[in-house]
């Protein structure tokens, strides 16, 4: 059973047991795929249908932020642990990397998957980049056709929310790929183009704290998270 905040149902698993399931799921023919909200997406598909549908339809759902943890346990329901994406797709390649299996890496901006996937096969020996791609496109045929002719075990989707969830609940059927993740803005991580925040402020559930220092312009998509919580509680108080 998982465990249900503001209509999102995520799975109760750990890091470790996430990746343990991403990797069994590279050896089943069912086209997969993973999404990781945050408080910003359970917002989202609180007034978007389609996202909610697609996060419903994924194989598993990861919290990927600090408030999803606060919010489930306000709600009396404890998640294990934050599980973000960004690590969870690192985890999944240092696993790939040791059976030579392959990654497809589509978004952010012309360039930065290339980037990125330099970076990757540095680190990750034995990781075998399948093939990269702008998340700029404005038709999807030509895109599916250059996954496909690389068919990845896996395929990272960072087109940012809900559009990468969507995308992936739509596509599912035409893409010759294992599993995909929705994964935000992970590819300009992994190419250096912006920084992660430093341990002890990811140690202290303040990612969001150091990002909005970077990024002032996020203030308005962070309003997300205080109403978030103001609806968790509301639903506490409900007995819900
Ligand atoms: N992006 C994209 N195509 C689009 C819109 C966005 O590839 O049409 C990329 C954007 O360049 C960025 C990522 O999607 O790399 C979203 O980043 P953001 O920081 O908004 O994501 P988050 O991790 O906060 O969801």
């Amino acid at each position: 059973m998982g465990v249900e905040v503001l209509g999102v149902e995520f799975d109760r698993v750990t890091m470790d047991e996430a990746v343990r399931r991403g990797v069994a799921m590279l050896d089943t023919a069912s086209p997969d795929y993973v999404v990781t909200p945050n408080p910003e997406v359970v917002m989202t598909c609180r007034e978007d249908a389609g996202a909610l549908e697609a996060v419903k339809n994924a194989s598993m759902v990861l919290p990927d932020g600090i408030g999803v943890i606060y919010g489930a346990r306000i709600l009396g329901r404890p998640l294990p642990e934050r599980v973000p994406g960004a690590d969870f797709a690192l985890n999944m390649f240092a696993e790939m990397a040791k059976a030579g299996r392959s990654v497809f890496l589509l978004g952010a901006k012309p360039g930065v998957a290339d980037l990125a996937a330099q970076k990757l096969a540095e680190r990750f020996p034995g990781l075998v980049i399948a093939g990269t791609n702008d998340g700029y496109f404005t038709d999807d045929a030509p895109v599916i056709a250059k996954i496909n002719a690389a068919a990845p075990d896996f395929l990272l989707v960072c087109l940012g929310v809900p559009k990468q969830e969507k995308w992936m609940y739509e596509n599912r059927d035409k893409l010759r790929v294992r599993l995909m993740a929705g994964l935000g803005g992970s590819l300009d991580v992994y190419a250096g183009v912006v920084e992660r925040a430093p341990a002890s402020w990811q140690r202290l559930g303040l990612e969001w704290l150091y990002r909005l220092g970077k990024e002032p312009k996020r203030i308005g998509r962070m309003m997300k998270l205080p109403r978030f919580l103001l609806c968790v509680v509301g639903e506490r108080l409900r007995g819900k």
